[in-house]
């Protein structure tokens, strides 16, 4: 096992639950180990603080598992957590909604692990190399307690750069079960999707959009929709479900743009649209908001669900410029009397700071709003940290 020597600041951090220990905050820089390692942390009085999964080629050296009390980290560690993890979610659990989050890293005590499910296929995305000392332990576990035909492997993009890592185990690799027959379907509040697990952004689907979806639905009907950064369509299908009149779509992506074709059809299967009822633009966002406004188009409800401008933390002033710039242009395309809603999924933008643009944006117009609700993730997403809460929207009613 690994020693790890932290400041006395941040074991009071530990203590209170907050899962990383970044390199710049080692204090023994030396270390000797491999991903995968289990580090320990003594506080100053050198008693057990926290037990974690070291990983020397992430600047998060140490994912923090278990806090205060040692224990061993083994197979009935990591049950006890899924079980935990299933707790949460047997709410959610209907026949409805057949896609959501099994574990949500650190927030479920599994840090740097997602495991997402698609009907019946699950997809473990993971964000550190280290847990491939693990799998031989949790693929099992998975199996015994998601009753599912297959699990499918991800790596996020930046460990999958890494050499060592996908020597192994394989990106979209079977971990157990047949072979994944794409698209995968699945339903999410009973709107049918389908999502490809392999090739698709996060693990093929933004499950995190669902309660925000199922507002967008009830505030849908005989309204006309601009749906910007569509990806797959959810937000468009939900909204014709919901009794939109008219949806137009504007994503950079065509693979996503043809997808959200499929989606629709697959959810109206004898509804012909209109180009009026529905079209889409290929288009970067800014553009595509400039080109209807001068075309003074305008829209009952505007959906502003763009990637993450904060890629990093350095970016963060920038990010919220763009973010401002976004709901300026948004706010310039929606009806007097029109809805207006704003998501920010970057990690590093804090939910204050966020609205704060959304609001400047509005008003930087000229327009006025009435703020209708904040709203975050859905239940299968459970926050334990700051870092947890990465996705913050915000539904205003443009009132002038
Ligand atoms: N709202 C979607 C998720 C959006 S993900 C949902 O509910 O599923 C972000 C999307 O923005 C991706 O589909 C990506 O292709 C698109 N995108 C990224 N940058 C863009 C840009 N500058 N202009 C238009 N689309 C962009």
């Amino acid at each position: 096992m690994i020693k790890i020597k932290i400041s006395k600041a941040l074991e009071g951090k530990i203590r209170k639950g907050y899962p990383w220990i970044f390199y710049y905050q080692v204090q023994n820089k030396h270390l000797e180990g491999k991903s995968g390692d289990l580090g320990v942390v003594y506080d100053c009085k050198n008693r057990f603080l926290a037990i974690g999964l070291y990983d020397p080629e992430s600047d998060i050296r140490l994912r923090v598992l278990q806090v205060h009390d040692s224990i061993d980290i083994d197979g009935d560690f990591f049950e006890k957590r899924i079980i935990q993890a299933l707790k949460l979610r047997e709410s959610i659990l209907n026949e409805d909604t057949t896609g959501y989050r099994l574990i949500n890293g650190e927030n479920d005590g599994f840090p740097g692990l997602v495991l997402d499910r698609y009907e019946s296929t699950i997809v473990l995305k993971l964000y550190t190399s280290a847990w491939v000392s693990y799998l031989d332990i949790l693929v099992p576990l998975f199996k015994k307690f998601f009753s599912v035909d297959r699990c499918v492997l991800r790596w996020s993009r930046k460990v999958i750069e890494l050499p060592e890592t996908t020597k192994k185990y394989k990106e979209g690799q079977i971990l157990f079960g047949e072979k994944v027959e794409l698209p995968i379907r699945f339903k999410e509040n009973g709107v049918k999707f389908e999502a490809d697990v392999i090739l698709g952004q996060k693990t093929g689907f933004y499950l995190d959009q669902r309660d925000n979806r199922e507002q967008v639905r009830s505030l849908s009907n005989g309204k006309s929709i601009l749906n910007v950064f569509s990806y797959t369509g959810a937000f468009t299908v939900y909204a014709f479900s919901g009794g939109a009149c008219s949806v137009l779509e504007v994503d950079s992506n065509s693979f996503a743009l043809a997808a959200s074709k499929k989606n629709l059809r697959l959810n109206f299967k004898s509804r012909k649209f209109s180009l009026e009822e529905f079209s889409q633009m290929k288009a970067n966002a800014f553009d595509a908001l400039l080109e209807l406004e001068r075309n003074s188009q305008k829209f009952d409800l505007v959906i502003l669900d763009p990637p993450a401008f904060a890629k990093r933390k350095k970016q963060k002033a920038t990010a919220l410029k763009a973010y401002m710039r976004l709901v300026q242009a948004g706010a310039k395309v929606t009806k007097k009397g029109g809805i207006l809603f704003a998501a920010s999924c970057s990690v590093h933008v804090e939910a204050a700071n966020f609205y704060k643009a959304v609001f400047s944006g509005i008003l930087s117009t000229g327009r006025k709003y009435e703020e209708i609700n904040r709203t975050g993730h859905g239940k299968d997403h459970p926050i334990k940290f700051s870092e947890g809460e990465y996705l913050k929207g915000v539904f205003c009613k443009i009132t002038l």
